[in-house]
């Protein structure tokens, strides 16, 4: 079974490993970090923030100063697509967001008895049906072809 952790993660109970919900690239141990899996663009925050103000004329320019701030996205190394971002210090290691209890996540999913693709959970006796099956399975209902922009 398959659950949606993230909108770009899944977290696969039977062979315990994340996993890209857009391509199903394998991106490691679920009982570990997704973000070693990843592929990891170290930004100058500048690039995303540029200077309101004129940098020639300013030292603080509203813009991060790259010497105390980093923008660290993590991308699928198959896809390409972002699956998370982070601002950090300069050297700093990526961060550690989500460790999950596998045992015990297996355990509730499988006493629900619920897919845990098409049902997402609002609190107690109050699921929904949706679809959240794996894109690279689908029909082509989630395309990114240059085509349909
Ligand atoms: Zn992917």
């Amino acid at each position: 079974m398959r659950v949606p952790m993230t909108e770009y993660l899944f977290i696969d109970l039977d062979s315990e490993r994340w996993l890209c919900r857009i391509c199903g690239q394998d991106l490691g141990d679920a009982r570990g970090n997704y973000k070693e899996g990843t592929l990891v663009y170290d930004r100058d925050p500048r690039e995303i923030h540029p200077p309101i103000l004129d940098p020639e004329r300013y030292e603080f320019t509203f813009s991060p100063d790259p010497d105390f701030c980093r923008i660290l996205e993590f991308c699928c190394p198959q896809c390409g697509t972002q699956i998370e971002a982070e601002y950090l210090p300069p050297g700093h290691p990526p961060t550690v967001d989500m460790i999950w209890d596998i045992d015990s996540l297996r355990e509730k999913w499988e006493a629900s008895g619920d897919n845990a693709e098409v049902v997402v959970n609002y609190g107690p006796n109050e699921n929904a049906v949706t679809d959240f099956t794996a894109r690279f399975e689908s029909t082509g209902s989630h395309s990114h072809s240059p085509a349909d922009s």
